[in-house]
């Protein structure tokens, strides 16, 4: 590594920033994410399934008023695009791009209730589709060329 990461934007004191871009302090012997132990310093310890999240996206920013105690579904739902609207979230294809709410008519859901594949359901039946007519396809080349020669 260089010299010397960036500067912490606040009050916590020393550490190293992480590569995910996170300010590392040592604490009682071992390193903790500033963010974190900022939290838990004010509200108690975090609970299991619980992430703290940056509002502001700003990792470095570890303001309490910028920290939040989500739940991990939550937090992983914030950071892959996704939006509450009415109480009902709402995730964006990653094939066709169009914002789909989260839910089994229009996604593939994992028992925690997580949208599979990264797509919409008719997306993901689409690619399915295509690349199963494209092995076909160079299976049916592969006997013509056997046939040819
Ligand atoms: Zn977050
Ligand atoms: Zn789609």
């Amino acid at each position: 590594m260089g010299k010397r990461g960036p500067k912490p934007k606040h009050h916590l004191g020393e550490g190293t920033i992480n590569r995910a871009g996170y300010h590392r302090i040592w604490r009682d012997g071992r390193y903790v994410m500033a963010h974190r132990w900022a939290w838990e310093q004010a509200h108690g310890p975090i609970p299991d399934d619980h992430d703290i999240h940056h509002i502001d996206g700003d990792p470095l920013n570890n303001d309490l008023a910028n920290l939040q105690l989500v739940d991990k579904v939550t937090h992983k739902r914030i950071h892959s695009g996704c939006e509450l609207r009415d109480g009902e979230w709402w995730k964006p294809c990653g094939q066709c791009g169009e914002f789909k709410r989260v839910g089994p008519d229009d996604w593939y859901i994992s028992k925690e209730g997580w949208p599979l594949y990264g797509r919409c359901r008719p997306c993901h039946i689409r690619v399915v589709v295509e690349s199963k007519r494209a092995r076909r396809l160079r299976k049916l080349r592969a006997v013509d060329d056997a046939a040819e020669r």
